[in-house]
């Protein structure tokens, strides 16, 4: 019997190692915005300063690239987190403080995009798409980073229609200048295991009782603000509630997810900046009468960076992928 050979269709049957046209114009849009807007004064200065890019997050928002995962009616641009991933690598191959800065003004809107009400969809995700104000997510409290299904210290508590809440966040993105904090809270202090009775809540910037500080003089990415956020007696309506009651540790847990490849993208973007650069220099400076990049030993370190760093995109698209599949 004879077998016929499979169609050589890419993508039907074959492996497809290629971007569509369309995903190639979004990285093409992206690198022509970071090269026209990204100055070095700039992201210097802003570094320095410790001061969030608003102008460029404005325009980055005109152009689509800020919540381009999030739908259309929401003010998104409709597509995936692969080209969230595209975004996200451009933008810090360009610049590792200004591009980390604008990739996280959306923080956390995953949580809302697909556990929201209609309600909070069309506030929230249109607000950070639109421009308006930026994100934030705020499950991390000073006592417990990684162990989040312990008891929190963040404690909500049914008051009349809605919750008041009270407790610290610590290490929050956009923390002071977020227009809203996405909050896990302990709604349930009696249940084991105690992941199962924590809840999300809404809370908007300015709400009495709720207060941001600033953490300074981090290490790096400075552009992309570090805070603590303190609740005291902070009353929220019922509408403020993300996702079910209960279950918001699944629902962060999603989120996770999610972010972790975005983040990923994060890091492969500086890398390959570092790379950039470093590949520049090694051409341009001369040592012991030659250029650095023919010193067998430096370029044997290049190589390497390179090799780590095409791994690295693999895993991170294919991540991304699998996330666009619902896997
Ligand atoms: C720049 C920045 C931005 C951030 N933004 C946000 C944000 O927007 N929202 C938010 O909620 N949080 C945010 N975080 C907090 C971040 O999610 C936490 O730093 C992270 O969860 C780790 O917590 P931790 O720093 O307390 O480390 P710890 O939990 O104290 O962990 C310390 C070390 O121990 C290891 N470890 C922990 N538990 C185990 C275990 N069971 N087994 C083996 N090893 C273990 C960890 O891997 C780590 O190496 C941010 C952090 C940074 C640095």
């Amino acid at each position: 019997m004879l077998i016929s050979p499979p169609a050589r269709h890419h993508g039907v049957l074959g492996l497809h190692f290629a971007f569509t046209d369309e995903q190639e114009d979004i990285r093409a849009a992206v690198r022509e915005f970071c090269q026209k807007e990204f100055e070095p004064e700039l992201a210097r200065e802003l570094d320095r300063r410790e001061e969030f890019p608003w102008e460029l997050y404005r325009r980055a928002c005109k152009l689509g690239f800020i919540g381009i995962h999030f739908p259309e009616e929401y003010g998104g641009a409709g597509y995936g987190y692969v080209e969230a991933a595209i975004v996200a690598e451009e933008m810090c191959r360009a610049d590792s403080t200004l591009g980390t800065a604008l990739i996280l003004s959306d923080i956390g809107c995953d949580v809302i995009m697909h556990f929201g009400t209609e309600e909070q969809k069309e506030h929230y995700l249109s607000l950070v798409a639109g421009g308006k104000g930026l994100s934030a997510i705020a499950l991390t409290e000073p006592a417990r980073g990684s162990h989040l299904s312990a008891r929190l210290d963040t404690r909500a508590v049914r008051e009349g229609d809605g919750w008041t809440i009270n407790g610290v966040k610590t290490l929050i993105t956009n923390a002071p200048i977020a227009s809203f904090y996405i909050t896990l809270c302990q709604t349930d202090v009696q249940v084991e295991p105690p992941y199962r009775g924590q809840t999300l809540f809404i809370v908007d910037a300015g709400t009495p009782g709720l207060e941001a500080s600033q953490i300074r003089d981090k290490m790096g990415i400075r552009a992309s603000p570090t805070g603590e956020v303190s609740y005291s007696d902070v009353h929220v309506s019922k509408e403020a509630l993300v996702g079910q009651l209960n279950r918001g540790f699944y629902h962060a847990l999603a989120f996770l997810d999610e972010s972790r490849v975005e983040i990923a993208a994060q890091a492969l973007g500086i890398a390959e900046g570092a790379l950039d650069r470093a590949l520049r220099y090694a051409r341009e400076r001369e040592a012991f009468g030659r250029k650095l990049i023919e010193i067998q030993a430096i370029s044997h370190k290049l190589a390497e960076m390179a090799t780590k760093i095409e791994a690295t995109r693999l895993v991170v698209y294919k991540a991304a992928w699998l996330l666009d599949q619902g896997r």
